[in-house]
Parts: structure tokens; C-alpha cells; sequence
């Protein structure tokens, strides 16, 4: 745990005991603060008093002696409406903050010399901060990750000399985080997604540029630029006078870094020369991870690593769970675990990535269903449908894919892994990238994803080594 010595003496709020609301609190107290805790939740609350936290109802503080509220993520700060803490705190111009910000304060005050990588942006954020992370840890160095892909950052390690933070921040977060001073900050892309939370897509364009506009002096804003709000973003954030490291994956840039077929390439001024190779990189397969590979390159970079030890790492990263995820293969046939892809769009990364697939989707229908997928249609070989979503996607693959609908994961399976055995095909993949929610049959998509992991590694003759 980070003790957060910047609130000694001062009596903070804290709304929102769950995981990093319940650290936040501890983390202050540590560090000398008065902290006084509330959730509605009645369960929160005694975990909270066990842990030593002092509770009270906030509607009955003298907010005149607060020095900052605390929310937690999850709890609205604006949109739909903002909470009733939030909009006390305004009234009583109290200040609103998150995890993040208490990080940021204390790193300023005692940890200067610890590198801040903070990613954030609508798709690959939590992809490119395990590849930072991993590119930087295979190098030596002592590295630290969290944030909102798992770890918050408060119970990562103290600051020590020189240790290396990379952190993934949501637009919430950053929200709640005006000290957000990276020395590089990473903004990936920018897609209408959460715009429940944000109110407008300019809104929630602008928030996310924040993190990359705020970067400390010296350090680097790493900017996608590949849809129209980044690269609004990146052209703002020069003209006021900040230096940008621009991504590509569609065009090469003049100064920053672009993807030519399956080579990361570096331009300075114009100039041009290969910096990173990701052919054969099963992990980093297709075009969407060259953003995100490209964009932890350019960190790597800018934190001073060397071009040999940052090309060492990207080939020996493993990959995130249920992310295009490869779990096994038999014979020719490659078996890919991506459970994560709950919508079309994040089916279609995939589905782009390889040539000749024996897919495996459906499970709880989101609106819009896979019409948009019709580009891809020519790579499927063959569907298998399980879930709600089955006869709907059933009624879209019609006369343009063969399918069969097997309505669960374990037929599904047996089904595309003899159909694949038998394709005549250079490489043919069974493929869950299900383009739905999991409700219908699993809690989550990690648990469906595990599903088909266990019953894969249960194929006779599969080499767990893909
Ligand atoms: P996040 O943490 O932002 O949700 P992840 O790294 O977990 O992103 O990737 C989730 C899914 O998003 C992937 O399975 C893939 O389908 C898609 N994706 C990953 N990186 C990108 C990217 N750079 N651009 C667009 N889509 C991406």
C-alpha cells in the first residue's frame, strides 16, 4: 500500500467502500489523515469498521472541516446525475477527487523520480499497460501495474528510487484527477462507447485528452491518431506548445511511429527507420495490437530503454487472458480463447486477424447483433452458435456462412475442432470471440472464457503450447 501523507492532519470523505474505495481510505489514514467513510450498503460499511475505518453518514458532516471528498470509481460524478455526495461537495466547494489524484499528489510530493506511464482510451488500454509493464519488467527494471486493470494504485509498492509506475486510467478517473502529470501519457483511440457516463462524445473526447495534455515537462504525450478526436487531440495539444509522439497504424507519420505491414517504424523530422518486429508474435497479432504495441514501444522509448531490449520483450509477451488469447493448437489447428470480445466491434478485431476460422459465438444478443461483420464473412468457414443470440445471428449468417447452431460451448467446441482437423487450410483457427454478452449461460466473460480454455485443454492430443 501507497500511504498518502498529503492529507496529514486534514479531514477527508471518502463515499464508495468497495476494493479501491476501502484502500483509499486506509491508504489516508496511513498517511495521517482524518478520514470519515460512508456507503450505502450496510455489508461495505462493517467491512470498513473491521478494517479500521471510521464510518458516518456523510449528509450529517460539518463539510465546512473537509478538505477533499473521495469517490470511489463507480459512483457518478456527473452523468446520469451526479451523486449525492458529489453535489454536496460542490455546493460546499469542496473539492472532488479519486485514487488516482491521491497517487499523483503523493508521487509529486515523494516520489519525482518514480516514471508515470498512465494509458487510457476507448479500446487496447489494458492490452498496452501489460506490454509497457512487460517490456520494461523484461528489461530489469523493478516495474509497478494497476489501476483500472486490476491492482488500484494505491496498494501497488511505495515510491522507491527510480521504480517505474505504468498505470491504466478510465476517463472516470481522469476525471477525478486535475494532478494527472504523467512523464508519458498514452492515449490510444477514442470510439463512442460510455457516453452514459459522459453525457457527450466531445465530453468524453475532452476528457480523455486531458491525460495526454497534462504530461509533465520533459515527459511525452503518446497520441494515437487514427480516429478524428485524437488526432483533433494531438493537433490541439501541440499548438499549445507541448511536443506529441504521434501512432499510426493506417499512415506513416513524420515524427512519431507508425506500423508498415508487421514492422513498428520511427520517423524523426520526416526521416524513417524500423524500430520493433511483430511478425510471429502470436499475442501481438493483428492490426489493433500494433496500436497498442506501437504506443508501448514510443513509452519504452521515451523512459530511455534500448530498441534490442524493447524487441527481447514484445516477443516473449504472453498475451492478456480472453483477449485473442492462443490456449492451445493440434496439428495445424490454432485454438483462440478472445471470451473478452462481448460486442461486433471487438469480434471484428479478431475476426480480422486470421484467415480461415471455425467461430464460435453468441450468448447474450447486444443491439445491432453481427450485421457489421459482413466484411469478414469471407474468412468464417464455418459458424457455431450457442446462447440467446443463435437464431438471430442464425438468420445473418443465411446463405453467406455455414453454420450450425449448438446452442453450448461444449458442442461447440467438439464441432469446430473436428471441422478444423479436417479443413484444408494452411492454419485453421477455432476461434471464441463471441460478439455477445455472457449473461445467458456464464457470470462474466472471464468465466465463460475459462469455459472454453478447460474444455479445449481437454482435447485429446492438444499441445498447450500454441
Ligand atoms: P480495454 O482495456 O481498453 O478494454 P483491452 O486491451 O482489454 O482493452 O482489449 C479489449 C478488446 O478491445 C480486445 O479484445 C480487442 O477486441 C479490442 N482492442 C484491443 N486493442 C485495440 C485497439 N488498439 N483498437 C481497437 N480495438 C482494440
Amino acid at each position: 500500500m501507497i500511504p498518502i501523507t498529503v492529507f496529514a492532519g486534514k479531514t477527508v470523505a471518502v463515499f464508495g467502500l468497495g476494493a479501491s474505495g476501502l484502500l483509499s481510505a486506509r491508504a489516508l489514514a496511513a498517511g495521517g489523515a482524518h478520514v470519515i467513510a460512508f456507503d450505502d450498503s450496510e455489508a461495505k460499511l462493517a467491512d470498513a469498521q473491521a478494517a479500521g475505518v471510521t464510518t458516518q453518514n456523510l449528509a450529517d458532516l460539518d463539510w465546512s472541516q473537509v478538505a477533499a471528498l473521495v469517490l470511489a470509481p463507480g459512483v457518478p460524478l456527473t452523468h446520469p446525475t451526479p451523486h449525492w455526495t458529489a453535489a454536496r461537495a460542490r455546493r460546499e466547494g469542496v473539492e472532488i477527487i479519486g485514487d488516482i489524484e491521491l497517487f499523483c499528489r503523493e508521487r509529486a510530493a515523494s516520489g519525482l523520480d518514480c516514471p508515470l506511464v498512465a494509458i487510457t482510451g476507448t479500446n487496447g488500454k489494458s492490452t498496452t499497460t501489460a506490454l509497457t509493464t512487460h517490456l520494461l519488467k523484461s528489461a530489469g527494471h523493478d516495474v509497478q501495474m494497476g489501476g483500472n486493470i486490476g491492482v488500484p494504485v494505491l496498494d501497488l509498492e511505495p515510491f522507491a528510487t527510480g521504480r517505474p509506475y505504468v498505470v491504466e486510467v478510465s476517463s472516470y478517473q481522469i476525471d477525478l484527477a486535475p494532478s494527472l502529470h504523467a512523464t508519458v501519457g498514452i492515449l490510444l483511440n477514442v470510439t463512442e462507447d460510455h457516453l452514459d457516463r459522459h453525457g457527450t462524445m466531445e465530453n468524453y473526447a475532452a476528457i480523455k485528452t486531458l491525460l495526454a495534455a497534462g504530461v509533465e515537462p520533459g515527459g511525452a504525450a503518446v497520441i494515437g491518431v487514427d480516429d478524428r478526436y485524437t488526432r483533433a487531440a494531438a493537433d490541439r495539444i501541440e499548438r499549445a506548445g507541448k511536443p506529441v509522439v504521434r501512432v499510426s497504424v493506417l499512415a506513416p507519420v513524420r515524427d512519431g511511429y507508425y506500423a508498415e505491414g508487421t514492422r513498428i517504424m520511427r520517423a524523426v523530422a520526416g526521416k524513417a527507420y524500423p524500430v520493433a518486429q511483430l511478425s510471429g508474435i502470436g499475442a501481438l497479432r493483428g492490426q489493433h495490437n500494433a496500436q497498442n504495441a506501437a504506443a508501448a514501444v514510443a513509452a519504452c522509448v521515451a523512459l530511455g530503454m534500448d530498441l534490442a531490449d524493447i524487441q527481447k520483450g514484445l516477443v516473449s509477451f504472453p498475451g492478456l487472458a480472453h483477449r485473442m488469447q492462443q490456449i492451445g493448437r493440434k496439428g495445424k489447428v490454432l485454438f483462440v480463447n478472445d471470451s473478452k470480445a462481448t460486442n461486433a466491434d471487438s469480434a471484428a478485431k479478431a475476426l480480422a486477424s486470421f484467415p480461415d476460422i471455425f467461430w464460435i459465438a453468441g450468448g447474450k444478443p447486444k443491439t445491432g447483433g453481427i450485421e457489421s461483420l459482413t466484411a469478414y464473412f469471407p474468412r468464417i468457414r464455418k459458424a457455431y452458435l450457442i446462447g440467446e443470440a443463435a437464431p438471430d445471428f442464425a438468420r445473418t449468417l443465411e446463405g453467406k456462412v455455414p453454420y450450425e447452431i449448438v446452442d453450448v460451448m461444449s458442442a461447440a467446441v467438439d464441432a469446430a475442432a473436428r471441422d478444423a482437423a479436417a479443413a484444408d487450410a494452411a492454419e485453421p483457427v477455432v476461434l471464441l470471440s463471441p460478439a455477445c454478452a455472457s449473461f445467458d449461460q456464464y457470470r462474466n466473460f472471464e468465466v465463460r472464457g475459462k469455459a472454453f480454455t478447460d474444455l479445449v485443454r481437454a482435447v485429446p492430443g492438444i499441445n498447450r503450447q500454441p
